[in-house]
């Protein structure tokens, strides 16, 4: 690049000798003879140092470096000057209106290289200013900081980011805008990399002064001195809300159907891949349903395409609308639609879901001022009973989906025909069983237990009947897991307290002698907040001591999160009340809970019982089991005993107490009483 340098002096000869002296070094020469012939002259060329002589008549060469400064501040300006004027000089520099002065007469070489440095100094300012535009103007956050993380400098763009005025923020540390979505190790992690390699780049969570959280591409870069030591970090970055923005759109488009919104195939297949390793990890069942519109065609061939997309608009709508949350509704392709159903507590509630489904359509759906009335057909397949991999089920819910179709559209149908009469039977089961209590359609029956060593009745156990108009008595075996899956257990378990309860104390104020009532109480009702304090409720309500109710249990309550059942069962046993192990030896048996558990009754289950007189190993077990519980001073009670044969052997063993057709079945309360009467009367008979 050129240099230019400007001499103004009055006097020609003083002119000439300094061209001839500074013509060697290679720079371009102008020369004037006045202030104002030298400004006229910077008008029309970039001039890089100016060497002025001070006795100007008219004007000083202060008084035109000054005017020099104000209009081409980027010149480097010298004075050639005597000594008497040194005071004008001095202050000019003061002012930075001069750079330098040389005192006349000047020597050569001193001259020389005090205009070489002139000129560098030229290039400094040059380079500097460049760095300066840029950081003044380039669209990067800039900040620098000491080793402390105290900032130092603050560019507009760091402004125009941050929300922060320079001077705000200067003197602060970098803190002020950390936005708490990065934990400390994250800053930890970055401290190391520029300890370790003078660098560090990435994205992170920063905090605007509005408050707003915005993520950042972030290059932090160490300056060192010359002994290597750092001395300052420059951060340089990048508002990239808008960039991730269009990430997510993009991941969005990926992943969705762009006609209704609904994921896609792809994002079906995710869902269900992760849905499956859950529930099989947990044991859980989930359901893939297969859905498509009936006769969709007619309404594409006969209203047009747009009809036809706002249709498949408006199934989406009311599809979202009657699934969970946690459950997802996709768009296949077409008028197919799957729905998966991630964590199912029973089959019943897929039909629920379909029938839900079915239902939603029946309203009209207003189509460019059509009425259509639309329905669909819904495959359903079940993990695992029906595939155990993602591609068969949808495989099996899709040929469901056929069969429904082939049924007569409009409904649903299960994979296994044999899953399809149950879902229909629990269906319809669960809707009764909602209303049975109110009609008053439960009633309680009653079984007693005898003492062998005695010969009399001390107890009975209470168990629920079902009375239904259209089917008569139904088993608690078939409606007990359903009240506990719909949660009805609660109510109707209570009911089944009260009733007990109330009832035994109605035998004792008639005079019976004492009897203890076990009660049934299952796994759902063992969990429940409020369990000590309903029970009692009840005993004081109904007027019934504590030690004539026992509740059974079964083993599996002791199996998990034993500590906290724990607690339960003591609280329990404190009110004074009896603890009966039922169906003992079916459930995973473990007999160190029976040491830590505080019970008193075991109930050797019936299926012992059943096959002791045929099978040896059954009384080898019967017989380890009594050993067992008397051992743990726990009392022992058979149950489902039959015959004289099965009563001898029990005996003989030891056992306690027998309960069982033998003695009589479960009977109503009235009946019961009578058998009671009878009884007693056999009894008073044999003393009498
Ligand atoms: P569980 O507690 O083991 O009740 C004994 C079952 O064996 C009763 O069946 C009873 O009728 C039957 N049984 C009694 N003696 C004999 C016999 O000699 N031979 C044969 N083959 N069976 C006999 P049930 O009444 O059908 O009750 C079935 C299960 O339902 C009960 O088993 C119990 O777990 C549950 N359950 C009954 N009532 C309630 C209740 O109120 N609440 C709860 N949570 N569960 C109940
Ligand atoms: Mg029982
Ligand atoms: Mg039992």
């Amino acid at each position: 690049m050129e240099r230019t340098l400007l001499l103004v002096d009055d006097e020609p000869k003083i002119l000439s000798a300094l061209r001839r002296l500074l013509s060697r070094d290679g720079y371009r020469i102008l020369t004037a003879n006045s202030g104002r012939e030298g400004l006229a002259l910077l008008e029309n060329s970039d001039v890089d140092v100016i060497i002025s002589d001070q006795r100007m008549p008219r004007m000083t060469g202060v008084e035109f470096l000054s005017e020099v400064k104000e209009l081409f501040p980027q010149t480097v300006r010298i004075v050639l000057s005597a000594c008497s004027d040194f005071g004008a000089v001095t202050e000019a520099i003061s002012m930075g209106a001069v750079y330098n002065f040389f005192a006349k007469p000047w020597n050569d070489g001193l001259m020389c290289a005090n205009v070489k440095e002139a000129f560098r100094r030229v290039e400094v300012n040059r380079k500097n200013n460049q760095l300066t535009r840029v950081f003044e103007s380039t669209i990067e956050g800039i900040m620098i900081t000491d080793t402390r993380g105290v900032i130092r400098v603050a560019n507009p763009a760091f402004t125009a980011i941050t929300g922060y005025e320079a001077d705000e923020v200067i003197g602060q540390t970098a803190k002020i805008l950390h936005s708490g979505r990065q934990d400390k190790q994250f800053y930890k992690d970055m401290w190391q990399s520029l300890l370790d390699t003078g660098h560090w780049q990435g994205e992170i969570w920063n905090r605007r002064k509005s408050g707003e959280v915005y993520p950042e591409l972030l290059a932090i870069t160490e300056i060192t001195d010359s002994y290597g030591r750092a001395v300052q970090y420059v951060a340089l970055f990048n508002d990239i809300t808008e960039q991730k923005k269009n990430e997510e759109r993009i991941a969005h488009q990926v992943y969705h159907d762009a006609l209704t919104g609904l994921p896609n195939r792809l994002l079906f297949y995710d869902r269900l891949d992760i849905a499956l390793a859950h529930v099989k990890r947990n044991g859980q069942k989930l359901a893939v349903m297969f859905l498509d519109m009936d006769r969709f065609k007619n309404v594409n061939d006969s209203l047009g395409h747009s009809a036809g997309d706002l249709l498949l608009q408006r199934t989406a709508e009311r599809l979202t609308q009657n699934i969970r949350k946690e459950d997802t509704v996709a768009r296949l392709g077409g008028d197919e639609f799957t729905v998966l159903l991630s964590q199912l507590t029973n089959v019943g509630s897929a039909a629920e879901v379909a029938e839900k489904i079915l239902d939603a359509f029946k309203r009209p759906m207003n189509i460019d001022g059509h009425e259509l009335f639309i329905t669909a057909s819904i495959g359903i397949s079940i993990y695992p009973d029906d595939a155990q991999q993602a591609e068969s089920l949808m495989k099996n819910a899709d040929a469901a989906m056929y069969r429904a179709k082939d049924c007569g559209r409009n409904n649903y149908q299960f994979y296994s025909p044999a899953m399809n009469a149950r879902a229909l039977e629990r269906l319809a089961l669960e809707s009764k069983l909602r209303f049975a209590l109110q009609r008053g359609e439960f009633m309680l029956h009653y079984q007693p237990q005898m003492d062998l060593y005695t010969g009399q009745i001390i107890g009975m156990e209470v168990l629920l009947r079902w009375n239904t108009k259209d089917w008569g008595l139904v088993s608690p075996a078939e409606f007990i897991p359903l009240l506990e899956e719909t949660g009805l257990i609660l109510p109707v378990g209570e009911w089944v307290l009260q009733q007990a309860c109330a009832q035994n104390s109605a035998w004792q104020a008639d005079g019976y002698p004492p009897m203890c009532i076990a009660v049934n109480l299952s796994a759902r009702q063992f969990v429940q907040q409020n369990l000590v304090r309903s029970i009692t409720d009840i005993l004081e309500r109904t007027g019934l001591a504590a030690q004539y109710l026992e509740l059974e249990i079964t083993e599996s309550i002791m199996m998990d999160a034993v500590s906290a059942k724990l607690k339960v069962l003591q609280a329990l046993k404190a009110t004074g009340l009896q603890i009966a192990v039922d169906d003992f030896g079916t459930g995973y048996s473990s007999l160190s809970y029976l040491k830590r558990f505080p019970i008193d009754t075991i109930k050797i289950d019936q299926s012992f019982v059943r096959d002791m007189t045929r099978d040896p190993a059954d009384v080898a077990i019967v017989e380890t089991v009594i050993a067992l519980a008397h051992n743990l001073k726990h009392k022992v009670i058979a149950e489902g005993v039959e015959t004289q044969e099965q009563l001898a052997l029990l005996r003989r063993l030891g056992c306690d107490e027998i309960q069982g057709y033998l003695l009589s079945r479960p009977l109503s309360a009235e009946v019961m009483s009578e058998w009671l009467d009878q009884q007693l009367y056999v009894k008073h008979q044999a003393q009498g």
